[in-house]
């Protein structure tokens, strides 16, 4: 038994070694990537009642050797080695360059950009800064630029977090809340927020038509939103029942495979 004993713990070791080994590939595959531009930028249209598009929100991929790899691959590895700070880095730069071109082109002028920050990436001390840099330095028109941030990040001093906000808001930086309902944070530290939008989470509006449950959380989200003086978009919208559904419950902003998929901008 005392043998078995040993034999496992070495097993186990084993086992923890070859995970150590993955993560550390992983995170000299995400390093080299980005060195070599192996990394692009999906978008995804959002959408008015109407159909018009309003802007886009911006989705990391990783393309290796031909082979498209989803944000879900390599996020949070980036996250948990740092690896996200410099990537968070390139995505906004990307984003912003974007919008940079699109500001001197009459019919896409008015078109805004969302981008994901990570939570690590919004903790940075130098993130604010950096942001501003960046506007600067690419001569992106910042309102036309959107920070998705979620719940999650703001686990931390509220008082920090509302003066980074609001010092990016005073460049013209909107704020949305993504994946808004998954999360555990107090309805009291959300109506403290400086945001601009909410973003209902496509687990929501999968059910919507089915479950009344899901359709009482998406009303809640809305009024609240409402009542705070937010704009409101779902996401994940596939079906048009979905889409009558959300304007019935009074949401007027739309993303989803519904409309468009995650793709390259065309050249
Ligand atoms: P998210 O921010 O909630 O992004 C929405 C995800 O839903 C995207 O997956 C999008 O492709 C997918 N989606 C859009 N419409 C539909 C639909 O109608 N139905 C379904 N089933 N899915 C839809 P994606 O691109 O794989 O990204 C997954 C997550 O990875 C994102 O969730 C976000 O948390 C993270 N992520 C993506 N890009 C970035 C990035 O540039 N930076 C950071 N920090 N995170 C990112
Ligand atoms: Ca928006
Ligand atoms: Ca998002
Ligand atoms: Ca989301």
């Amino acid at each position: 038994a005392k043998k078995a004993g040993r034999d496992q713990i070495r097993f186990f070791d084993f086992e923890m070694q070859e995970q150590a080994d993955k993560r550390t590939e992983l995170e000299a595959g995400i390093r080299k990537g980005l060195d070599s531009q192996e990394f692009c930028l999906y978008y995804q249209s959002q959408h008015e009642a109407d159909g018009s598009v309003l802007g886009y929100e911006a989705l990391v991929r990783w393309v290796r050797e031909g082979v498209v790899i989803p944000p879900s691959d390599f996020i949070p590895q980036a996250e948990q080695s740092g690896l996200i700070i410099p990537l968070g880095q390139w995505i906004l730069k990307t984003a912003c360059e974007q919008l940079a071109k699109w500001k001197e082109l009459p019919d896409k002028q008015h078109l805004s950009i969302a981008v994901n920050i990570s939570a690590v990436q919004f903790q940075d001390p130098k993130f604010a800064q950096q942001v501003i840099s960046l506007l600067d330095q690419t001569q992106a028109p910042a309102d036309r630029l959107e920070l998705e941030i979620t719940e999650s990040m703001l686990i931390s001093d509220l008082d920090k977090i509302i003066d980074i906000l609001l010092l990016l808001k005073t460049r013209g930086i909107r704020f949305s809340l993504d994946d808004f309902g998954t999360g555990y944070s107090s309805l009291d530290r959300l109506t403290n927020l400086p945001l601009d939008q909410l973003k209902i989470d496509q687990r929501f509006v999968r059910n919507l038509d089915k479950h009344s449950r899901d359709a009482a959380v998406v009303k809640t989200i809305i009024d609240l939103g409402r009542n705070l003086g937010l704009s409101v978009i779902a996401e994940g919208v596939e079906t048009d029942n979905q889409r009558e559904r959300l304007l019935e419950l009074g949401c007027y902003q739309f993303q989803g495979y519904l409309f468009a998929k995650p793709a390259l901008l065309p050249e």
